[in-house]
């Protein structure tokens, strides 16, 4: 059996054009465009790649996108206080502080800050609680961007067995509400969890989201099981993979996203989608 490959890079181009389409739609009406602000403190540079990506897609998409760049040495009071700014204006619709921040900054407290319905990111207490209570508003967007995924495949996912292995703030936990919100049964895995493999066999759905490279072998896969493959991990080649083994486990699974090219591209999109959503929210209000 030869697995389908969810395309991650074309699944995100449609959801861009989508996006696309209905900002030329806000802005003929004679409104504003969605308006992102990226706040990038020192540089990181893996960082200053994410940042310059995101910048990208939101001028492909034709929002309003500011990019402030703040010094390695920058206080907590000072980028406080910008955030507050960015909060009071009207034109900007998200705000995303990239992360990793430099020890002297609390990132709690930085995403504490930013006005829940502007946390394009979806990492605010307020809408991981919202999250939780299964009235979303903004998601985070890898977790959100997998569900977008899934959806594409058609399979039916209520009832399902899903294995996460990964239990981050930003991808593990809220990918398990995401597909509980979606009825499927939940484990959620991680480094003390026992017999990870047992438990991998029995899914038929698998998210890894681990971060080490071909971490989940082929012939753990249930046969006909959907792989999501979260995980991005440089290898001493400069070669990306990901925490499945991709060649052995698209021989069982049903469905399988590559790396690069399946949950990276999606993650992008997503914030696209949810800084639009939050334009919304800021017109209508
Ligand atoms: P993280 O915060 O380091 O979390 C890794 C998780 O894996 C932890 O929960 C850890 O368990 C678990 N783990 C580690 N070793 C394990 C083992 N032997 N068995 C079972 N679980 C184990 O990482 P993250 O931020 O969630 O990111 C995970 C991966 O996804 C990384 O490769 C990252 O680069 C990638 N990523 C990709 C995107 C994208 O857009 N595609 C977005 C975000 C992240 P403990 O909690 O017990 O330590």
């Amino acid at each position: 059996m030869n697995a389908n490959l969810l395309d991650g890079k074309a699944i995100a181009a449609d959801l861009r054009n989508h996006i696309k389409t209905e900002v030329q739609a806000i802005t003929a009406s004679g409104q504003r465009p969605p308006g992102l602000a990226v706040i990038l403190v020192g540089d990181n540079p893996a960082s200053q790649v994410y940042v310059r990506n995101k910048q990208k897609a939101c001028e492909e998409v034709g929002f309003l996108s500011e990019l402030i760049r703040l010094d390695a040495d920058t206080s907590q009071e000072h980028l406080l206080s910008l955030i507050d700014d960015l909060n009071q204006r009207e034109e900007i619709d998200g705000i995303l502080v990239q992360l990793p921040l430099p020890e002297q900054i609390d990132e709690e407290t930085v995403i504490e800050r930013i006005l829940p319905t502007k946390d394009v990111d979806g990492f605010h207490p307020y809408n991981v609680g919202r999250l939780v209570l299964r009235m979303p508003l903004l998601r985070p967007c890898t977790p959100k961007g997998v569900m977008t995924m899934l959806e594409r495949t058609g399979v039916d996912l209520a009832g399902k067995d899903a294995v996460i292995i990964g239990q981050s703030n930003i991808v593990g936990r809220p990918m398990a509400l995401e597909l509980l919100m979606a009825r499927c049964t939940i484990t959620v895995c991680h480094s003390k969890t026992k017999d990870l493999e047992g438990k991998i066999r029995t899914a038929d759905i698998v998210v890894a989201a681990v971060g080490r490279p071909n971490f989940v072998q082929g012939d753990w896969i249930k046969p006909g099981a959907v792989v999501i493959d979260v995980g991005i991990n440089r290898l001493d080649n400069g070669k990306l993979c990901g925490d499945v083994d991709f060649e052995a486990a698209r021989e069982v699974a049903g469905w399988i996203t590559p790396v690069p090219g399946g949950v990276g591209p999606m993650t992008i999109a997503t914030l696209l989608e949810n800084t639009l959503q939050a334009a919304k929210l800021h017109q209508v209000s």
